[in-house]
């Protein structure tokens, strides 16, 4: 099954659960809009190479199409249309006046110069030009792509559109981005997991983690979750895998992020050469109270799913469960924050930013903190509230709530 056929198993779950009629559920199954473009990019060697680029707009319901641009080598059309979902219903959850979209380029952009990479962007905008827009379409970063990245699309856009700051969020501050957007996402992470534990009644406070991935997420929910008084025992990127029972000297790390907040976190190796190196293959089943999978889509297969030896399970990447990883972590009695809700904090502070630049003061770092913990707190306790009230799990009931909304949208606005 591709992605797009799992998360509509969740989806169609939500659908039956909310007894929608089929109508209601084609229009919502059925994306707004996909696009699938050619992108020629030339090499500094002078040399041709043509990447291909898309994007999928699913739902403008409760406002423009909004998600990120990821830049990996594995993505494709189906890709894009589940993120692309995933987005409609993220929004809706934590109730940003948004919709959904997803988009990208199959390329890696670890390959490209820094010249070749803004020829690159700049070419992906101009093809999105028609599509994209403050009021339309509000592309951000994602996987591979980051700060630099958004100042280019906006910089192309603005050549054709004039000065136009809120067709992207992920901005660097000095163009007017948002204090906070680079950590959002991680500190949503550890806001979403400091209240499932409490729901749950674990200690956060000297709780052990384990953390798939080290990127923006996996990096930043290190830090606020060591804030917090959790330990992170374990974790692991593409290239390596580092363990300490005793818990990460995550203090590098802290000092890296300090002095370049919007840049990439050092790597695993960078970060603790010094701990015990494992099998990156084993981060997920590692025996700690709470495992955040940071990294790519459907990691929490079956298999996986029944070996997990934690209690909790806070999903920082999108979509990385497939549906019988979560029949399996029900099976256990595992706990699983789903994405929408877990990883719902960089659209968050997208949609402060891009309230921000379209007239309204911009925020102070106290202000995003402050807001942004209020708007998690909030979704997490509507959705184990209705986990309670239906006698189903934050997963089920996080799609329940977020289908719902999007169709009492939709039904207002008519067809
Ligand atoms: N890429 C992030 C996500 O998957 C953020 C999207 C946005 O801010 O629009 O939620």
């Amino acid at each position: 099954m591709g992605l797009s056929d799992d998360l509509d198993v969740f989806v169609s779950d939500a659908m039956r659960g909310l007894a929608m009629s089929d109508d209601e559920c084609r229009l919502l199954n059925t994306p707004f809009r996909e696009v699938s473009f050619e992108v020629p990019l030339r090499r500094d060697d002078g040399s041709l190479h043509v990447f291909r680029g898309y994007r999928v707009q699913h739902d403008r319901a409760r406002g423009p199409f909004k998600g990120g641009m990821r830049f990996h080598p594995g993505v494709d059309l189906d890709h894009f249309r589940a993120f692309a979902t995933l987005m409609t219903y993220k929004t809706a959850l934590v109730d940003v006046p948004f919709g959904g979209a997803k988009g990208g380029v199959a390329c890696d952009p670890t390959s490209l110069s820094a010249a070749e990479l803004e020829r690159l962007v700049k070419g992906v905008t101009q093809r999105l030009d028609p599509i994209i827009g403050p009021d339309d379409d509000i592309p951000a970063p994602d996987m591979g792509t980051g700060p630099q990245e958004m100042a280019w699309m906006m910089d192309a856009y603005s050549d054709a559109h004039g000065y136009s700051p809120s067709v992207v969020t992920g901005k660097p501050l000095v163009l007017g981005g948002c204090p906070g957007r680079a950590s959002a996402t991680g500190t949503g992470v550890a806001v979403a997991t400091e209240r499932a534990c409490a729901h749950i009644g674990l200690d956060l406070d000297g709780a052990t983690v384990a953390i798939q991935g080290f990127g923006n997420v996996g990096a930043h929910a290190a830090l606020q979750l060591r804030a917090r008084g959790a330990r992170i025992v374990a974790v692991s990127d593409v290239d390596d895998a580092r363990r300490s029972a005793g818990g990460l000297d995550l203090d590098d790390v802290a000092r890296a992020v300090r002095e370049d907040p919007e840049g990439d976190p050092p790597t695993v190796a960078e970060a603790f050469g010094d701990a015990e190196p494992f099998d990156i293959g084993d981060l997920l089943t590692q025996d700690v109270d709470i495992v955040v999978p940071a990294a790519i889509g459907g990691v929490i297969d079956g298999d996986v799913g029944a070996a997990l030896r934690c209690r909790l399970v806070v999903e920082g990447a999108n979509n990385p469960t497939t549906p019988e990883g979560h029949a399996a972590m029900r099976d256990a009695g595992i706990t699983a924050v789903p994405d929408i809700l877990a990883n719902a904090g960089g659209v968050t502070v997208s949609y402060f930013e891009w309230a921000g630049n379209r007239g309204g003061r911009p925020w102070s770092a106290a202000q995003v903190d402050e807001e942004l913990e209020a708007v998690m707190v909030r979704a997490f306790d509507a959705t184990a509230d209705r986990a309670g009230e239906d006698g189903t799990d934050l997963r089920t009931a996080a799609f329940r709530i977020a289908v719902d909304r999007v169709r009492h949208a939709q039904a207002l606005r008519g067809v």
